[in-house]
């Protein structure tokens, strides 16, 4: 019988992961530079950690949590994301020690269940960033500053960064008096689902994609027009700081994002190469009011997050090389019969001390076809151990680029073996 993987998840190898190792390999470094540092939180959390904090309304919430109920009658769900955990674990263990700012970053998989599509998947890896401890705009301007660089950095050209506010409570509070009084005679226009979040909450259907909706929403009064005087201030800041660092962005009034908890700057990077709706690489924005939710002290934060497969698959589309591949020279053994093995291992040991990239033939002893088949694989060069070359302790070696054929002696001519593959050089 022969089992496939579940639907909507995938096996990571290759040249995927090449990009994905690139990915987070020009992450890390950065989110360093700006002072952040990792946390690894679990694969699943207490349901409640992610119902109460992404909203009971919202879609990934109510359709696409992996909630399953363990052994001993508890209700456990897969993260759906990265941020409700990483508050968790914050409070949990009491890793905000007051005054300054504290910053975390992550990289994970996520689990939500969605309909499958290219660039929507079940399982789907993302990489973060949370910083706790001040509502200053500097910080929101930090957060965009780094997803800016981030996709600069890995090549992409064709972006947009968008952002608006949702602004505080009292913002939202006199927004849904309004958004709620335009609503009533349009709910008919509105679909089912959305006719129930107009009673529980409406918000959210600003993330329905139905033609219907989106249509009563373009009408609609906007939660930008609603800020008050010091959230109006807080993103006019932001703003600003964007412009002195030179990061271009558009101001989009509709942007509201998937997750209650979000509170003022929420942004998204868009591409402009992905004409669906799945054009969304990365997103995220302030939660102020998340830490006391949780039981912690009421410190304010803000984060994002990047998705990993989204931006593999769009950089292979694009033809965005995944960076310089390792210099290191590899060596392919090929030896002719299992008792030369102890002479074999006696070099490959020699070999992989120097930091070479080496392999040997465990199964075929056929030359010819392990000469060819180390070319293809890309192998600098192939160092052969036979009869002779055991009798007279030297090794033969084939350079696979040039065809050229050395011989030297084991134990007299290392500098001159070492020369020869050119180890050092291309270290
Ligand atoms: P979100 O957590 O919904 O704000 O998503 C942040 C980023 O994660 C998105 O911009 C996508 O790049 C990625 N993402 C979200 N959901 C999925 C999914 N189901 N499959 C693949 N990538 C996803």
């Amino acid at each position: 019988m022969v089992l496939n993987s579940p639907r909507g998840t995938a096996d990571i190898f290759g040249k995927n992961l090449e990009y994905r190792n690139f990915i987070i390999k020009s992450a890390a470094p950065l989110f360093e530079i700006f002072n952040y540092s990792e946390i690894i939180t679990p694969a699943f959390e207490h349901t409640e950690v992610f119902s109460r904090s992404i909203g009971t309304e919202t879609d990934i919430v109510s359709k696409e949590m992996y909630t399953f109920i363990d052994k001993k009658g508890r209700s456990l769900t897969l993260r759906p994301e990265g941020t409700a955990s990483v508050v968790r674990a914050v409070v949990e263990n009491k890793m905000y020690t007051g005054g300054s700012t504290l910053k975390l970053f992550y990289v994970g998989n996520m689990f939500r269940y969605e309909r499958p599509q290219k660039g929507r998947m079940r399982e789907f890896w993302q990489l973060g960033i949370e910083a706790f401890g001040s509502d200053n705009s500097i910080l929101d301007a930090e957060a965009i500053w780094i997803l800016n660089l981030l996709f600069k950095k890995l090549g992409f050209k064709n972006l947009a960064l968008l952002i608006n506010s949702l602004g505080c409570h009292k913002c939202r509070e006199d927004f849904l008096v309004k958004f709620s009084k335009y609503l009533k005679p349009l709910s008919r226009k509105l679909c089912s689902d959305c006719r129930i979040r107009a009673e529980k909450n409406p918000m959210r259907i600003f993330d329905c994609k139905k033609e219907g909706c989106r249509e009563v929403l373009a009408g609609s009064p906007k939660i930008i027009s609603f800020l008050c005087r010091k959230c109006t201030d807080h993103l006019n800041k932001v703003l600003e700081y964007l412009e002195k660092l030179g990061i271009n962005y558009r101001k989009d009034e509709s942007l509201v994002r998937g997750f209650d908890y979000y509170t003022r700057t929420i942004f998204e990077m868009v591409s402009g190469d992905i004409k669906s709706a799945q054009n969304a690489l990365g997103g995220g924005g302030r939660y102020d009011r998340l830490v006391k939710q949780f039981g912690g002290p009421d410190i304010p934060a803000i984060g994002f997050a990047v998705g990993i497969d989204r931006t593999v698959m769009l950089m292979e589309e694009l033809g965005i090389s995944p960076g310089e591949k390792s210099k290191k020279v590899s060596i392919y053994f090929i030896c002719m019969e299992e008792k030369y093995q102890y002479y074999c291992l006696e070099i490959i040991k020699y070999f992989r001390e120097k930091n070479l990239i080496c392999d040997m033939n465990f199964s075929s002893r056929n030359l010819k076809s392990e000469i060819k088949q180390a070319g293809k694989k890309d192998y600098d060069f192939a160092v052969i151990v036979g009869e002779e070359e055991l009798k007279n302790k030297n090794i033969t070696i084939k350079d696979l680029k040039t065809f050229k054929q050395y011989k030297a002696d084991w134990d007299r001519e290392r500098e001159k073996i070492l020369k020869i593959i050119g180890a050092g050089e291309h270290e």
